[in-house]
């Protein structure tokens, strides 16, 4: 209870009123002190060069204390922050992303795994601070075509994952087609200049009280076919076509 009171300290003007309490229960403390423990003619005649000394002693301790809270509580809602949004694009962290879906509820959802296309290809080309570009404008497309509710959240390096509440699996795949035409229709402007992207996108059903690992693990396993088949497209999950183990990697491609 008190350190939370202590940690509601953020701004100067709480700072101040911390100082002020402060001080105030030191001076207050100090007279009641005093009459306990001298004569009371002798607490009487010390009681305003005492209580003017605890002041003058407390002041300046309890707002140098006062401003290292507002420092605390500045640094801790920036952690708080970082914890739950990722530093380049703004969208949800996976720790994030985890704790919000488990709070999905009993609704369908449509799941979606989106990754850039020969990324690695982008920042060889035009350098990693417009591939850094690339990852914001993608993102802001993602989230400008996604509802209010959606989740989005970028999994590492190039790829996000999505989503959609209240979502049929057909809705979503319609949701994940138009953001492959959205982000071929939107290049990236660098240096002036317009540079195209495309990613690719596996689509998956979210069951209400389904397990999110299963969803996303069989919307990866869409991507990587949307990945095969020429990417630049969506791809929904389908068992038949799925199933069996994945390649390590796409990079022989
Ligand atoms: P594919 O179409 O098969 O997905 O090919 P890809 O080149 O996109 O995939 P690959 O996994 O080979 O390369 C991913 C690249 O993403 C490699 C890495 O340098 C880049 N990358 C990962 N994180 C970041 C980042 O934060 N910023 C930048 N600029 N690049 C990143
Ligand atoms: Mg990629
Ligand atoms: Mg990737």
């Amino acid at each position: 209870m008190q350190m939370a009171m202590l940690m509601q300290v953020r701004t100067r003007g709480d700072v101040r009123r911390f100082a002020m309490a402060i001080s105030a229960i030191v001076v207050i403390a100090s007279i009641v002190l005093r009459y306990l423990v001298l004569p009371s003619d002798l607490a009487g005649a010390t009681l305003i060069p005492g209580s003017m000394m605890a002041l003058m002693l407390a002041a300046p301790i309890a707002y140098a204390v006062g401003q290292r809270l507002a420092a605390i509580h500045h640094l801790s809602a920036q952690l708080e922050h970082a914890l739950h949004h990722d530093l380049l694009t703004g969208v949800c962290t996976r720790i994030s992303f985890y704790g919000r879906a488990a709070q999905l509820g009993a609704v369908s959802c449509a799941v979606i795994v989106a990754d850039i296309d020969h990324f690695k290809g982008f920042n060889d080309h035009y350098g990693h601070p417009a591939g850094d570009q690339a990852l914001r404008h993608f993102a802001a497309i993602l989230a400008s075509n996604c509802r209010e509710d959606d989740l989005i959240a970028r999994f590492g390096g190039e790829e996000f994952v999505l989503v959609l509440r209240n979502t049929t699996l057909t809705d979503g795949f319609a949701a994940a087609c138009r953001l492959c035409q959205r982000i071929r229709e939107s290049p990236v402007v660098i240096g002036g200049r317009a540079r195209p992207l495309t990613a690719s996108f596996g689509v998956a059903a979210l069951p209400p009280g389904g397990a999110i690992e299963i969803a996303i693990q069989q919307a990866d396993r869409a991507l990587y076919r949307a990945k095969r088949s020429g990417r630049d497209r969506a791809c929904v999950y389908d068992l038949a076509q799925d199933a069996g183990p994945l390649p390590l990697t796409l990079a022989a491609e």
